[in-house]
């Protein structure tokens, strides 16, 4: 498969005296998302649509949440995991989408700077990522803070390459063939002509 799709989704409860991590970003408010990392619902939901494209389970099977060496964690440490299992499965990230889901802070105001973060986790360009709000209207969650994301990754072109040539390289003949390409193109040297066989018609009984 060339390219493949994921899908994450999570939330987090509001908490009163607690930081708000939004996408590896601060964001002043008065509550924070209570959780036994740091809380940050949408790096959480990124993280499982990149291991959800390569079907590498999902960010609690690495990350259980009692374990305490993942107390108040920064979540940019689960991203990192995620992208290079997307790495290791031989692909690399086309793009990501995201939803949050949540009544307060404005997101409008912050969105340019939890993207432009979010780009630079993801090691991508801010044009292949997307940050998105609504509230939760008619849901009586106001409490609560969700996000939706979805991740496209493609075939890493490294292996794209290494497929087509063992796709052509069937054998030593066709080897020999491609590396006299190879010299012609790049030395000039004269490929070497493919001399007809030379039948004696008399010879033909
Ligand atoms: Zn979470």
């Amino acid at each position: 498969m060339d390219t493949r799709i994921g899908f994450g989704w999570d939330s987090h409860a509001f908490k009163p005296g607690i930081p708000l991590r939004l996408g590896g970003v601060t964001i002043e408010h008065t509550e924070g998302l209570a959780g036994h990392s740091d809380g940050d619902v949408l790096l959480h939901a990124v993280t499982d649509a990149l291991l959800g494209a390569v079907a590498a389970g999902d960010i609690g099977c690495f990350f259980p949440p009692g374990d305490p060496r993942w107390k108040d964690a920064d979540s940019g440490i689960f991203l990192k995991l995620a992208i290079t299992e997307v790495e290791t499965a031989g692909y690399r990230i086309g793009n990501v989408d995201t939803t949050l889901v949540l009544a307060a802070p404005k997101i409008a105001p912050v969105a340019d700077r939890i993207r432009t973060h979010l780009a630079d986790l993801l090691g991508l360009n801010v044009d292949q990522v997307s940050v998105k709000a609504k509230t939760p209207e008619g849901l009586g969650l106001d409490h609560v803070a969700q996000c939706h994301a979805i991740a496209m990754v493609h075939r890493a072109p490294e292996n794209e390459e290494l497929k087509s040539m063992s796709a052509v390289i069937e054998s030593q003949k066709q080897l020999e063939d491609v590396v006299e390409d190879l010299l012609s193109s790049v030395h000039g040297v004269p490929k070497k002509r493919v001399v007809a066989p030379i039948f004696d018609t008399e010879d033909i009984t």
